[in-house]
């Protein structure tokens, strides 16, 4: 029998980041400026990130070497384990083999450290010396807390008012490491006043936490800003995942069929496909890779691709990206980490191209697979990584009716130790399973065709 862990020893850490926009046909078209609509330069964006990050966002390097301070950082919890579900495997009564990548490992819990600690590092190198950034559920305030705390550098983290009160722990988190965190909408910045002033009970959003922390990082100049998704130089900063996962795969004498993860603003999805996305598109390797998504923000497979504005108050440039509106207000369902209202431009582009599917759950079987997989393999998944599951899950239901030994991978983004009031939820039978309002979308995106 075969192993059930699949360890790399620190000397595998890998020593450079797989850079895509080398490798694909068709690339995403370019940022545009929010008021004139022309593509942006790089000097646009010297106020709010250093210039190494805005290189690696623009660079067909197909491989960006990781500096030693960061691979000595990366190193207190990578390589991170590759482990065989064979529990799960046997409860599923399935023929296919089923890998995940851990990344609940790392000392915030989830794969975002992956970036943080590289975004710290490139700021410190820069002379930055605050850093301002946006939370949803505090995952990435936590991973950037800790980074910063690496490296000398203030953090400010606006975090979204609703998930400031019901997660007070992860806002532990953060202060343990040193930032400061103030819930979103604030009286901190002209945009939080803004929709205070229209509405004082807000809950907040990614979008309206995105405006308040680059208005921040603009106006002071001691201060930058840090995105935990979405952009280009964060997808590469991931691809450790995946690049270690191929490895790990090689010493188990195994490929992947199919490869699988759940999409927020798509980094973790990506850092565990793209590399082997590679293989797909410049050695013809057959494989499928899908990316799975809340029905109640349902990005990819609802929403539209075409320009749209990253933030409520129309601050940050345009992206071309899938995008449900930039006005999208989300459900409050539990997986916090997946209610962004658009989508990677990368990971948007390879949809468009149909180099990659993509599919939405509701949330109980989405917590029904999460149940499964802590009954059979022990660990308690974060709400955000059991929507992979059960795509997982359906997957090897599929392989079993087919009488199929395919090869799934997935990306295990989190572990879900501070969302056991969601859980509590779920047991209680207390979830609702919520479908985003097909006309809302249409409203949100009738508006985007004004601009
Ligand atoms: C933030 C988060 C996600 C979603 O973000 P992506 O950028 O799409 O990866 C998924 N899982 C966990 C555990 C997270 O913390």
């Amino acid at each position: 029998m075969s192993e059930v862990k699949i360890m790399l020893p620190e000397k595998e850490l890998p020593e450079a980041w797989y850079n895509i926009q080398a490798d694909m046909e068709v690339l995403p078209p370019p940022p545009l400026h929010p008021g004139t609509k022309e593509p942006i330069g790089p000097e646009m964006l010297a106020p709010i990130f250093p210039m190494e990050l805005i290189k690696q966002e623009v660079s067909r390097e197909r491989w960006i070497p990781i500096p030693d301070e960061v691979r000595d950082i990366l190193r207190l919890w990578r390589p991170s384990p590759l482990c065989r579900a064979r529990r799960l495997e046997k409860a599923l009564d399935t023929p296919a083999r089923i890998y995940y990548k851990y990344e609940g490992a790392s000392p915030a819990g989830s794969h975002k450290p992956n970036t943080a600690v590289a975004q710290a590092y490139y700021n410190k190198e820069e002379g930055t010396r605050r850093i301002t950034t946006e939370t949803g559920a505090g995952q990435w305030g936590s991973a950037l807390a800790m980074a910063c705390n690496f490296f000398g550098i203030e953090c400010k983290v606006y975090m979204v008012k609703v998930s400031y009160h019901q997660k007070p722990y992860r806002r532990t988190l953060m202060h343990l490491w040193g930032a400061s965190v103030v819930a979103s909408p604030s009286e901190d910045t002209a945009a939080g006043r803004g929709i205070l002033a229209a509405d004082p009970d807000s809950p907040g959003s990614l979008g309206v936490a995105i405006s308040e922390a680059v208005e921040d990082a603009v106006g002071r100049e001691d201060s930058k800003y840090s995105l935990g998704s979405v952009l280009n130089h964060v997808l590469l900063h991931q691809t450790v995942v995946g690049l270690e996962a191929k490895k790990q795969l090689e010493i188990a004498g195994d490929y992947p069929n199919v490869v699988i993860g759940c999409v927020g603003g798509g980094s973790n999805f990506a850092g565990l496909a793209f590399p082997f996305l590679k293989d797909k598109m410049t050695d013809g390797k057959a494989m499928r890779v899908i990316a799975v998504e809340p029905t109640a923000c349902p990005t990819l497979t609802r929403g539209l691709y075409r320009y749209d504005f990253g933030d409520v108050a129309q601050m940050t440039p345009l992206l071309m990206m899938f995008t449900l509106g930039h006005d999208f207000m989300p459900s409050a369902i539990h997986a916090g980490g997946l209610r962004y209202h658009g989508m990677a431009p990368l990971i948007s582009s390879l949809c468009d191209q149909k180099q990659i599917e993509a599919r939405a759950y509701t949330q109980n079987p989405v917590f029904a697979a999460a149940a499964l997989f802590a009954r059979t393999e022990g660990i308690v998944p974060a709400p955000e990584t059991s929507h992979a599951i059960k795509a997982v899950i359906d997957e090897a239901e599929r392989c079993k009716r087919e009488g199929k030994s395919e090869t799934i991978l997935f990306n295990f983004s989190g572990h879900g130790h501070f969302d056991l009031s969601a859980y509590d939820g779920y047991l209680a039978g207390k979830l609702e399973d919520y479908e985003y309002p097909e006309e809302r979308v249409r409203e949100s995106l009738a508006r985007l065709e004004g601009l």
